[in-house]
């Protein structure tokens, strides 16, 4: 079954391909190809861009910043991701809206719900930037709230991995990749698919979250259609 309205969250290391710090143009090219592909399609996306490949809050205060000023830093971050992932779907004559929850008028809209789905219903791309504008949240609880508040079907949590696994495949060759797997059992593991704020949200509202490799051909296609390409979390436990 395809999902209509999906939010994306985009971690900001999944924009900066195989450097170490900030933004690779040519990655955030390919993944806007792929975004455009299923917006021409007509399903409707909302995008969180995470800001880690530029600044982390808690990486400042372990250096001796206030932990809410460094916060604040890494929200700004995301904005710079959301801008530039903007101008690469422009680019290929996506419409979008960057909406920030810390108000900056001269570079994106504020954050407000009813416009966003506005947006999204016109078939604009929604990227939300500055997290939730609070300090010590992550973007993973960003998306989350974002998806309760907008009604999306689904968060998809793309990522460097393509699933979920019983224990580490890089030490492990008989891991098993979950296919699906229930909140309880990811909090309860502590599983790091995100943060567990975003899964408790995710779980309150029924919103499946489905974790898969961002970097796979035509995976967010793929992704939006409906097939479980890495795990769904939302059912019960089951192993591939
Ligand atoms: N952040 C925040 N509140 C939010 C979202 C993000 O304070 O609601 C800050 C936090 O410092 C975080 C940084 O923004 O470290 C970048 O976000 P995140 O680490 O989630 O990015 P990602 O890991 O997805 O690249």
């Amino acid at each position: 079954m395809a999902y209509k309205r999906v939010l994306l969250k985009l971690s900001g290391e999944a924009l900066m391909g195989d450097a170490t710090y900030g933004i690779d143009p040519a990655v955030v090219q390919r993944i806007a190809q792929e975004i455009a592909t299923v917006v021409q399609e007509g399903f409707q996306v909302a995008i969180v861009v995470g800001g880690g490949n530029i600044f982390r809050g808690i990486k400042g205060a372990a250096a001796g910043m206030e932990r809410a000023t460094a916060d604040y830093v890494g929200m700004i971050a995301t904005v710079m991701n959301a801008i530039t992932l903007q101008d690469a779907l422009e680019q290929l004559k996506v419409p979008t809206r960057v909406q920030t929850a810390i108000a900056m008028q001269e570079v994106a809209e504020p954050y407000i719900r009813r416009r966003a789905i506005r947006h999204l219903e016109k078939g604009r791309v929604v990227i939300f930037g500055s997290g939730t504008g609070n300090p010590f949240f992550t973007t993973d609880t960003t998306a989350a709230l974002r998806a309760a508040e907008i009604n999306a079907d689904v968060v998809f949590k793309a990522t460097k991995v393509d699933g979920v696994y019983d224990s580490d495949p890089k030490l492990n060759p008989q891991a098993r990749r979950f296919t699906t797997l229930n909140y309880n059992y990811v909090l309860n593991h502590e599983l790091g698919v995100m943060d567990s704020t975003a899964i408790a949200l995710c779980k309150d509202n029924n919103i499946p979250i489905v974790v898969f490799d961002l970097f796979g051909e035509g995976n967010i296609r793929r992704a939006v259609q409906g097939e479980n390409i890495g795990t769904t979390v939302g059912g019960s436990c089951e192993v591939s």
